[in-house]
């Protein structure tokens, strides 16, 4: 896979923005060029970085047709296999205004195939990974911003410098937001308190299919996606197994949840590269199951990688997804 990126008037930053599209494209092997553009601007003094990105939407029958073509791994056949068969997929949801007496808090059971149950939003980079989109199209996939108001350290190989942000880090993660790693429970959460219909709220994506609950499971829903402070644990086999080996695996929400945005693995869970914050001095690395989750919604990966040179290239695109510090700036 190769990334493609802007170029800005900082030779440090752009090495680094650099290494880590390199990093990233070196895990997985697909045919694809991904095209994102990166600079700086002045962001709110709690965000570190934001992602945007352009995201499509295909019925849930290609999904799982592109998910089953695109098997390669032994995690994807558990992916293809716990999904389930028919034009449509289960949710368990809440904060809509279909909500059990009108108490938007309280979740149920949607599996009446309206459009949110036949409808899966992607990133365009994931789907061009699962061949639903031109492979190589250069319309811009996404654009990544660093919030100038901070010191970047630009080399993480000797540590990060006091009081400095990982810049490096801070690419892995914003680039794993473009390439899929987002969660469509962000939307609800931002629309949430009974206004709008199940069906108008059909942003379920890629990677909402690895997100449970215990009442999901007991509802018989295909995943969750809920807007609550319940815990919601990580799998890849439609939920008979917790893969990440923690209750709660996945960041809850921005209003209705823990206070971040679902996009992200939980608060300071350790889990990766996909945590939702970051603090000074700290470096950030990809972990195994940054990947597994990646490989799994359409990435082809590589278990031996050489990392492939970047090239250059530049674009713009939408708002989104806001990495936040662990506490108030100095
Ligand atoms: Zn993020």
């Amino acid at each position: 896979m190769n990334i493609r990126s802007s170029i800005g008037t900082n030779v440090l930053a752009n090495q680094s923005f650099q290494r880590a599209a390199s990093t990233w494209g070196a895990e997985f092997h697909d045919n694809i060029t991904v095209f994102l553009d990166f600079g700086f601007v002045t962001l709110d003094q709690r965000t570190v970085s934001s992602a945007s990105y352009v995201r499509d939407s295909f019925t849930y029958s290609e999904f799982r047709n592109a998910i089953g073509n695109d098997v390669t791994t032994a995690d994807d056949t558990k992916m293809f296999n716990g999904l389930s068969e028919g034009p449509s997929f289960s949710i368990y949801t809440n904060q809509t205004s279909e909500a059990p007496g009108t108490n938007f808090e309280l979740g149920y059971l949607d599996n009446n195939a309206g459009l949110n149950n036949t409808t899966v939003t992607l990133t365009t980079a994931n789907a061009k990974a699962l061949g639903l989109r031109d492979s190589h199209s250069s319309t811009v996939d996404g654009v990544i911003n660093f919030n100038s108001l901070y010191d970047w350290d630009f080399d993480p190989s000797d540590g990060i410098e006091a009081n400095h942000l990982d810049f490096f880090g801070t690419a892995l993660h914003e680039i794993g937001h473009t390439l899929g790693f987002s969660s469509g429970v962000d939307e609800l959460d931002n629309n949430g308190g009974g206004q709008f219909s199940d069906d108008e709220l059909n942003f379920v994506n890629s990677l909402d299919f690895l997100r449970f609950s215990t009442e999901s499971e007991a509802a018989g829903a295909d995943l969750d996606w809920t807007a609550d402070e319940r815990d919601k644990y990580f799998s890849i086999d439609g939920g008979l197994t917790n893969a990440a080996g923690v209750a709660s695996a996945w960041s809850k929400g921005v209003n209705y949840g823990d206070g971040e945005q679902a996009s992200h693995w939980a608060l300071e869970g350790g889990l990766g590269i996909m945590d939702p914050t970051t603090d000074f001095g700290v470096g950030n690395e990809l972990s195994n199951i940054d990947l597994t989750a990646m490989d799994v919604i359409g990435y082809d990966r590589i278990f031996s990688a050489v990392p492939e040179p970047g090239s250059m290239l530049g674009w713009l695109a939408l708002a989104f997804c806001f990495r936040r510090h662990r506490r108030l700036t100095v």
